[in-house]
């Protein structure tokens, strides 16, 4: 999913933890910040192969051709038992930081990896005119308004 998918299902569960009493929006705000840094490791895959620290080639690497082994250890298993490890031992000496990098990576890794085209929303939305390509799913642009409905809808409630 893109990085504004990742910063809204980030902020979304931020903010029902703001609403649960565990933190302040600036926590839930940093879950969301974090929870889009997980993708880094495409951009460091990208640089470190290619020997080319073009964001906007890195990113059409990662949007559109989808390079294998951009997913570095960090999306699958062994990161997934590294980061709950960190966060739990971060957890010990700060229990707010603790929830916020496991809540952010947890969310990352719920949006990389659970079908969310659940709902049959069936095309793409393909946007040229930058270095920036993109090519989003409809079904994820569906998401991204529902992630910004159930935000607004805990900040009013
Ligand atoms: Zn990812």
């Amino acid at each position: 999913m893109y990085p504004w998918s990742h910063f809204l299902f980030g902020l979304l569960i931020g903010e029902i933890l703001v609403k649960a009493g565990l933190f302040g929006q600036i926590a839930a705000f940093t879950l969301a910040i974090l929870a889009v840094l997980v993708d880094l490791d495409h951009y460091l895959y990208y640089g470190i192969k290619h020997k080319n620290w073009s964001l906007a080639n890195a990113w059409n690497a990662g949007s559109i051709k989808h390079e294998k082994g951009e997913r570095t250890f960090i999306h699958h298993w062994k990161g997934f038992i590294v980061m709950t490890a960190v966060s739990a031992i971060i957890y010990l000496f700060s229990k707010v930081a603790g929830i916020i990098i496991a809540s952010a990576y947890y969310s990352h890794l719920a949006l990389d990896f659970c079908s969310w085209n659940f709902v049959g929303i069936k095309g793409k939305e393909k946007i040229k005119g930058s270095k920036f390509l993109l090519d989003i799913p409809k079904y994820e642009i569906f998401w991204d308004v529902v992630f910004v409905a159930g935000i607004l809808l805990l900040l009013v409630l």
